[in-house]
């Protein structure tokens, strides 16, 4: 028999196709079988009246921290928050220990989240070695492994005449991305949060936001000489922003992320000294702030990311000095976007939608998910009640805890995510 569900009068967002419309969407055998009126075929029946469907939601910047760190997150716990946030595609970060720098860890992350069946997992492959910054990784043979996208992430590419080799390099392959983690050591050093007016109040070591639009300059340049393909995690400041802006307009194939934390707070929210809002790069002013969203409104920038960075909760009590940086994201981004972005109309709902999982499904080769919501497409859905209000806080689904948005109010519930036709969560549970 036909395994069949019907998602039962959705109204059904699709960036990629007819953009806005209410009806029914029909799954049969792990694909998307008939969208509108469907009737009344046997099978499970959703009711989706006043809830929103899109396609199920792709983060091209997760850390899922296995091999290594399981005591901060799995790929298994790691992929059930994804899944719970109404995400059906992560891409985990290459620094785990060890390294993901050759196809064997590769394998083993991809194992790992094919036991666990809660969402596509798309590794990330170091750059160099280790992400020491001296030698290549094992390119090639991670880019037979099925390896689109490289990132030293946590360390930038240490100098220019590397980033050049590998953008030159990665030019033999089809289509590989470089995605730079962009932060001047030498400036960034000691930086406890963004350097301006709060951090000298606060007493704590700034890192100022130069640290980062250097290395954007200097990508860029890099990436203009060898008219390679080149991404750009986790912007935080205006200039670098307008960075991307100008070049994009010359031609430069450049993309771009930025973070729900980054587009919600500013430096002014470390005044309690909260250590969930300890993040790299910082939190910058409300200007700053102001300008990633203008960025993201224009298409400037790309792709909304979580960057989700699970700590334990001991790391995360210690010192604000001492307290490594990174807040947890995969739960929260979609109220997040839907909350400060959709809510004021700074962003259209198919523009979040847009952001959210069509343009890094993109950006990641990930072509079964990001829509269009189509017959014959596999069934990677998301469905959410954009409305329902909650706060906060512990338990997350996530091994950790550590999440700048504790305590805050948010709009919009996750019901349902679907991932091949299998439903990874239901009314609002992980069903594994
Ligand atoms: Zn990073």
């Amino acid at each position: 028999m036909l395994e069949r569900t019907v998602f039962r009068g959705a109204r059904v967002v699709d960036p990629l196709g007819e953009t806005d419309r209410v009806g029914d969407v029909l799954i049969e055998d792990g694909r998307i079988a008939a969208v509108g009126d469907v009737g009344t075929p046997a099978a499970e029946i959703l009711d989706c009246e006043g809830l929103i469907l899109t396609p199920g939601l792709v983060d091209m910047h997760t850390h899922l921290r296995e091999p290594g760190f399981e005591h901060k997150e799995t790929v298994e716990s790691g992929t059930r928050a994804a899944a719970c946030g109404g995400f059906t595609a992560v891409a985990p970060m290459a620094n785990t220990d060890p390294v993901a720098d050759h196809a064997g860890v590769i394998h083993e992350v991809r194992d790992l989240a094919a036991a666990a069946r809660l969402a596509d997992v798309f590794p990330v492959g170091a750059i160099t070695k280790g992400s020491e910054g001296e030698s290549l990784a094992e390119i090639g043979e991670m880019v037979d492994a099925g390896v689109r996208i490289f990132s030293d992430d946590g360390r930038c590419v240490p100098t220019a005449r590397l980033l050049r080799n590998v953008l030159v390099y990665g030019k033999a392959f089809d289509d590989i991305v470089i995605a730079e983690h962009c932060e001047d050591g030498s400036l960034a050093e000691g930086g406890q949060m963004h350097e301006g007016l709060h951090s000298y109040s606060l007493g704590l070591r700034g890192q100022p936001a130069e640290a980062e639009e250097v290395i954007v300059a200097r990508d860029l340049a890099i990436a203009r000489m060898t008219g390679s393909r080149l991404h750009l995690c986790h912007l935080s400041s205006a200039r670098s922003v307008e960075l991307v802006r100008r070049a994009k307009a010359e031609g430069i194939r450049v993309t771009a992320e930025v973070t729900p934390h980054h587009l919600v707070f500013s430096d002014e929210d470390l005044l309690t000294y909260d250590t969930n809002m300890k993040v790299n790069p910082p939190l910058r002013s409300a200007d700053d702030r102001d300008a990633l969203r203008a960025g993201l409104a224009d298409g400037t920038i790309d792709a909304i990311a979580t960057d989700h960075a699970p700590h334990a909760v001991e790391e995360k009590e210690a010192e604000f000095d001492q307290s490594p940086p990174g807040t947890i994201g995969l739960e929260t981004a979609l109220a997040a976007v839907l909350t400060h972005l959709v809510e004021p109309a700074i962003l259209s709902l198919p523009r979040a939608i847009e952001a959210l999982s069509a343009v890094p499904a993109r950006i990641l080769g990930a072509t079964d998910h990001g829509g269009p919501i189509e017959p014959g497409r596999p069934a990677n859905l998301v469905v959410f009640d954009p409305g329902a209000e909650w706060i906060v806080e512990p338990p997350f689904v996530s091994k950790s805890r550590n999440s700048a948005f504790t305590g805050r109010t948010l709009h919009g519930v996750v019901v349902h995510t679907m991932l091949r036709g299998e439903l990874t969560v239901t009314d609002g549970k992980a069903t594994r």
